[in-house]
């Protein structure tokens, strides 16, 4: 049976390698029908923070990584990790400098582990000095520590970055003086920025938080980070969870390092928005309208989800509705100063929305069938081309030259609302 575990330190958010370290555990976990443990390393007490690790578990929850027990806390097994070294010390396989436990490392042999995604690599010991087990204000290093709990979590695949290779012909060391089986070894290549550099700060957003209050879907983080490293032996790149699931092995990890990339992100994102329900979109789309600053609360919900209909094809982030959204609940919305010049300054395009608006005003029903039929009977008539009436009409009812259909739009802002703002943007019916 499968054991693998998710280690993380509460010392700061979620970092997207972190997260795709917990996602390639949990996969696997949920391939193979095995457990998915957490193990919270917070033996540095002035680093680790609650609200980090808060954060953490949210994030993870956010992603869908549910994990099988409580999680396991280091900080609240000092005293086992105390024992197993006087345990060492009293066989003579330890030795005391100050307060501290040392490790002494034989001299002269070679460490060689069969990694699941590197294949065979060997480690010499003359490279590895000495190893402390218990710091000198009693508290445990992290090589002694994670291999006592791994062994006593009975965890059978260790599943982590590239960054803890150095580790493990150490921590192997310490399977074999506490004489415990070996578990397998997985390391994954790290992530890295468009440059080529380890993914962090200066490459931007690097914590799955930022992600999730930028608009991501988690089913897009998570169909995009899955694809950093591994892939389904075709050319799919929108792939549900249960599909990975099904097919997903660490044997069939790359070997080489994977470059983040935003764009691709951000397509894999507008391909699940485009394929997601208005009723499921509804939540966030209504959470980020009220972010920035509208009330979406008056409106009802069968009109709400038509505007999202009309924007979850047109978007790439959930943050990028309000902005094109936001004429549809206040009136005070953004008006684009490019198109305005271009729009409704100039004296024949104020002419042409108050002529549309006054063929508008004068027929009964208000659909956007009907809608367009009237602006391109206008067009043949007066001689122009549907777009000079189009534009500045959407740019007088929204203020942007972006966003959805005219027509669509004008049905859903409604009769009056929209005969308003076209007089208004006219100058005539005396709402300057
Ligand atoms: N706390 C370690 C980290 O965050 C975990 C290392 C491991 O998985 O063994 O990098």
């Amino acid at each position: 049976m499968v054991r693998v575990r998710f280690a993380p330190s509460p010392t700061g958010f979620l970092h997207l390698g972190s997260a795709r370290t917990a996602l390639f555990n949990w996969l696997y976990a949920k391939h193979t029908g095995g457990t998915f443990l957490l193990r919270v390393e917070d033996t540095d007490k002035n680093r680790s923070e609650t609200r980090f690790l808060e954060e953490i578990l949210h994030d993870l929850k956010w992603m869908g990584l549910d994990w099988d027990k409580d999680p396991v806390f280091q900080s609240e097994r000092f005293d086992i990790y105390r024992k197993k070294a006087e345990e060492l010390l009293e066989q003579g396989r330890a030795y005391r400098e100050g307060e501290a436990v040392i490790f002494p490392v034989p001299d002269g042999r070679v460490i060689e582990v069969e990694d699941a995604v590197h294949g065979k690599i060997s480690f010499r010991t003359d490279e590895i000095k000495p190893q402390v087990m218990i710091k000198s204000d009693g508290s445990p290093a992290y090589n002694f520590c994670c291999v006592i709990d791994d062994s006593e979590m009975e965890i059978t695949h260790i599943i982590r970055g590239d960054d803890h290779l150095s580790n493990t012909p150490k921590q192997i060391l310490f399977y074999e003086a506490l004489e415990k089986p070996l578990p397998v070894f997985a390391h994954i290549p790290l992530m890295m920025g468009a440059d080529g550099a380890k993914l962090s700060k200066r490459h931007g957003a690097v914590s799955v938080e930022e992600y999730r209050r930028e608009g991501y879907l988690p089913e897009a983080l998570v169909n995009y980070l899955t694809l950093l490293g591994w892939n389904p032996k075709d050319e799919r790149e929108i792939l549900s969870v249960d599909e990975t699931i099904k097919l997903f092995d660490i044997r069939d990890m790359s070997d080489v390092q994977s470059r983040f990339d935003t764009a691709k992100l951000r397509w894999i994102n507008s391909e699940r928005l485009k394929t997601s329900s208005s009723s499921d979109l509804l939540p966030l789309f209504t959470e980020s309208l009220r972010e920035a600053g509208y009330d979406p609360g008056k409106m009802s919900e069968t009109k709400l989800r038509r505007i999202i209909e009309l924007y979850k094809v047109r978007v790439k982030t959930v943050r990028e509705f309000p902005p094109l959204a936001g004429s549809f609940f206040s009136d005070e919305y953004e008006i684009e100063e490019k198109g305005a010049r271009k729009y409704l300054e100039p004296e024949e395009m104020k002419a042409n929305i108050a002529h549309f608006a006054s063929e508008i005003e004068r027929h009964e029903t208000f659909s956007a069938a009907e809608l367009e039929e009237l602006c391109r009977r206008i067009a043949e008539k007066e001689n122009l081309k549907p777009a000079e009436i189009i534009h500045p009409t959407r740019m007088a009812i929204s203020g942007t030259t972006r966003g959805a259909g005219l027509f669509d739009m004008m049905e859903i802002l409604g009769k009056e609302k929209v005969l308003e703002r076209m007089n208004r943007a006219s100058g005539s019916g005396g709402h300057v």
